[in-house]
């Protein structure tokens, strides 16, 4: 039997995304006796595979197992809690067999196939994993591995036969984010993990303690800060359903049947639970009554009270509202039990905006040109929505600037493809525009 081991887990870096790694201490490798690139099983509340690799010097000697969030996903496993780590044998895939979790997406496209190909091409797999692709074009797509051969935990390669087919087992996941998606916010990621994922992930800890989870979080900050992103994090990451309500929306567009529909929306979450109610712009449905407002605000203040004051779970359901005028919200929505909890979401500084460049430029073909540092401290008063559409920007440049030189009287060949890569004028371009 192998010696096995047990760590706690930690989040990835944003540039190990993709790779299908676990980071540990090389002193704990030595004891395992494996060395970078041998597959580890990890096991959690399910059991995945990961080619081990050492941990960075700030983590060495914490007992810490840096996973990406697809593996801690595939493993069972949240942040801090811990896994069972121990070598197992490597075989190369001759075949794997994929089920799309989408079942709208098309793979009779061959240039997507070859782009799964690729991207897959040395990482361990096991059954009943999810893998994370980013498609051309598309978001993020998933895929869950439905046969291998051999069986067991295996390797893809080049020369893998890799079939995509849908099954019943597929289903619409629309946007999905992790903990590693948000930059700069560590410390408020930090708190907002505190007052949300444990009562979510822990109810019963808290119902033996008899301590009052917090029903409603209010964010506030700037538009574009990452707010939306942060709560969609914390609910992907707890796997709780995320039920996005749009303030100004419900106001206008269900005139009449506003509160019917907050009515459904707080059903839907309890029927759905661990659950997570996210009001964007709340400001609009709760402005101070103190201000001049209309019968429909009015009621819909009081509906969403009766309904925060009426949600009995521990932690199980919960409201988090978004705003970039706090003044504005009544403060009757402040009170104990309602929205009792306060975060604010600034702007990113220097180092949270180079975080942030670095997040949405992972998956971009960049060449040595591009100076990442230099484009934080260019982007001053940038927040991260402005930093997203840089980065989409300057990807749209280099393509505008490459067509003209490809001939598409021909085939494109995956080697001329891989020629193709973005450059620090193509971002210098977009700052501009
Ligand atoms: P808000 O809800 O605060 O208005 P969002 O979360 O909707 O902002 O941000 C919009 C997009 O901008 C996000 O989907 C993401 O692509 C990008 N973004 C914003 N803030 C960040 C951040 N802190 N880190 C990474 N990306 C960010």
């Amino acid at each position: 039997m192998e010696k096995a081991i047990s760590f706690r887990v930690a989040d990835a870096m944003p540039e190990d995304v993709g790779q299908g790694y676990i980071r540990i201490d090389n002193a704990d490798m030595e004891k395992m006796e494996v060395i970078i690139g041998d597959i580890l099983e990890i096991q959690g509340r399910k059991t995945t595979v990961a080619k081990v690799v050492p941990c960075f010097s700030q983590y060495k000697n914490q007992n810490i197992a840096q996973m990406e969030s697809i593996i801690r996903e595939n493993a069972g496993v949240g942040i801090d809690e811990r896994v069972t780590v121990r070598k197992i044998a490597r075989q190369p895939a001759q075949t794997l067999v994929l089920s799309p979790l989408d079942v709208t997406i098309d793979f009779s496209d061959a240039q997507d196939s070859k782009h799964l190909e690729r991207v897959l091409n040395g990482l361990p797999m096991i059954i009943g994993d999810r893998l994370k692709v980013n498609l051309a074009g598309a978001r993020s797509q998933y895929f869950t591995v439905i046969g291998t051969a051999p069986q067991g935990a295996v390797i893809v390669n080049a020369a893998t036969e890799i079939k995509v087919t849908k099954t019943d087992a597929s289903e619409d996941r629309s946007f999905r984010a992790s903990y590693e998606d948000v930059g700069g916010l560590d410390k408020e990621l930090q708190r907002i993990r505190e007052m949300v994922e444990l009562p979510l992930k822990y109810p019963e800890i808290f119902r033996q303690l008899g301590v009052e989870a917090p029903k409603g979080v209010l964010l506030y900050g700037p538009p574009g800060t990452g707010k939306t992103l942060m709560a969609r994090a914390v609910s992907s990451e707890t796997n709780a359903a995320f039920l996005h309500v749009n303030g100004p929306e419900i106001i206008n567009k269900f005139y009449g049947e506003s509160e019917a529909r907050i009515r459904e929306i707080f059903e839907t979450a309890q029927r759905r639970a661990p659950a997570i109610i996210f009001i964007d712009e709340i400001d609009a449905i709760a402005p101070k009554r103190t201000e001049v407002i209309g019968d429909v605000e009015k009621r819909v203040v009081a509906q969403l009270l009766a309904l925060m004051d009426g949600l009995k779970n521990r932690g199980q359901v919960v409201v988090i509202g978004a705003t970039n005028v706090p003044d504005m919200v009544d403060p009757a929505l402040r009170r104990p039990g309602r929205f009792d909890r306060e975060l604010s979401i600034n702007p990113p500084d220097r180092f949270g905006r180079l975080k942030i460049l670095k997040i949405h430029t992972r998956l971009m073909t960049i060449d040595s040109s591009v100076n990442i540092e230099k484009l934080a401290q260019m982007t001053h008063g940038f927040v991260g929505a402005d930093i997203a559409i840089l980065c989409k920007e300057a990807g749209m440049n280099a393509v505008r600037r490459l067509l003209p030189e490809i001939d598409f009287s021909e085939e494109l060949r995956e080697e001329d493809l891989a020629k193709l890569t973005i450059n620090m004028n193509d971002f210098f371009a977009a700052f501009r525009e």
